[in-house]
């Protein structure tokens, strides 16, 4: 029998900002070349006011003016590129990677004192989290959100762990959070005997919380979450789906009680526009096709692919392939582009063909980089992304957990 149920209320459904803006920057052509910023800036989404000098320098200018900056700042500074990024950032860039070996790398770099963090906010986050007091992680543009870090917000993951914990006993689940995911929640994670994952980590991530307790809170990847437990040998039944603007995210106690696991009901904007019909499509073009996706693709996806993996696992694969391979891929459009062109002896191709950047990272043009490289050489700081302590304290657990794992 539950006592003291407290039933997370329905809610309006709200979605994020950044999942409305999620198309802005699709495309027909296949390059993606970065135009002044106030042309860019006709795309209606939200950006960060940036003084007006900086709108219309030239990418010729703003070459001259990134690289005087950089030159001068050289001995204190780092500029970190998510894989992600669009070409016309990347070549400023000091090193490149996934979140988490950005993070990684910046907490390696006592000595910089200005890590730029190229990418978006959550990955900033980290890597502030990750680094040393001294230290001062700049976000270039504040816009540069994440979808599907927005789509689990504080109050409403704390309304579902109490929820849960009313109608299960306190010892029997383990909250699991994503990288992509705010401080915040993965504070929460740490707090209650939980931990971080990587889409190169979660099946262990898992298998850790399966060893400790019998069920699972999975945040906020619902697609991550699924392929990962089919991957271990889960059944649907075995699995629900959590939706915070349902009452107990729409599901009933005996469902809740049944479950293994339970998924937040977020996805990532980019992976979701790859379909079943595109890969079809491909394989009818191309007889030896290698179908290449990232695990927060839908089920359907992952299953009709030859290869599945994080960002890095994706890199890795095509570099080893054989020339004259074919490879189409399943994630940002930017990385496709960037691999095909490292491989002309290849074909390599993104598996949609509408050109859709992340709209989120593709928030950081040059002329933002600029702007916050000549404010650190004025002796004004500005967009550094700083933690609450206590965030710190509890999300630090929760990713040295992730870390123990490896
Ligand atoms: S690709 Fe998806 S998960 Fe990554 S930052 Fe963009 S919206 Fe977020």
């Amino acid at each position: 029998m539950v006592s003291n149920l407290n039933k997370t209320k329905s809610k309006n459904p709200t979605i994020p900002i950044t999942e409305l803006e999620r198309s802005a920057f699709c495309q027909e052509e296949t390059e993606l070349e970065s135009k002044p910023l106030f042309e860019e800036k006709k795309s209606k989404v939200r950006w960060q006011k940036i003084p007006i000098e900086y709108m219309r320098l030239t990418p010729d200018e703003l070459d001259t003016r990134i690289a005087h900056s950089k030159n001068i700042l050289k001995e204190k500074l780092i500029i970190l590129g998510h894989h992600y990024q669009r070409d016309q950032i990347i070549k400023y860039t000091d090193f490149q990677g996934d979140s988490f070996k950005l993070a990684q790398y910046a907490a390696s770099l006592s000595k910089k004192e200005y890590i730029i963090f190229c990418g978006v906010h959550f990955m900033a986050e980290t890597a502030d989290i990750l680094s040393e007091e001294h230290q001062k992680v700049i976000l270039p543009n504040l816009t540069a959100g994440c979808s599907m870090a927005d789509m689990a917000i504080t109050e409403d993951v704390l309304d579902c762990w109490e929820d849960l914990n009313d109608i299960l006993d306190h010892n029997k689940i383990t909250p699991i959070t994503y990288m992509n995911s705010t401080a915040a929640i993965k504070a929460i994670c740490g707090e209650n005997q939980g931990l971080v994952c990587t889409s190169s980590n979660a099946n262990k991530a898992m298998q850790w919380a399966f060893s400790k307790r019998e069920k699972i809170l999975f945040i906020p990847d619902q697609h991550l979450g699924i392929n990962t437990g089919k991957a271990l040998g889960m059944k649907p039944d075995d699995m629900i789906i959590w939706d915070p603007f349902k009452e107990l995210g729409g599901n009933t106690i005996n469902s809740i009680e049944k479950a293994k696991l339970i998924l937040w009901k977020g996805h990532c904007s980019v992976h979701t526009r790859f379909n079943y019909d595109q890969i079809k499509n491909a394989r009818e073009k191309f007889k030896n096709i290698n179908i290449i996706v990232h695990p927060e693709c839908t089920a359907e996806v992952v299953e009709h692919a030859d290869f599945v993996g994080s960002t890095e696992y994706i890199i890795k694969t095509i570099n080893e392939g054989k020339p004259g391979s074919v490879w189409g891929v399943g994630t940002e459009i930017n990385l496709v582009n960037r691999i095909a062109k490292q491989h002309p002896d290849k074909t390599i191709f993104c598996l949609d063909s509408l050109v859709c950047p992340c709209s989120t990272m593709y928030r950081i043009h040059p002329a933002y980089l600029c702007w916050v490289l000549e404010s650190i050489e004025k002796g004004n700081i500005i967009n550094q992304i700083k933690v609450d302590k206590n965030i710190i304290h509890n999300s630090k657990i929760a990713l040295n957990r992730m870390l123990k794992l490896n």
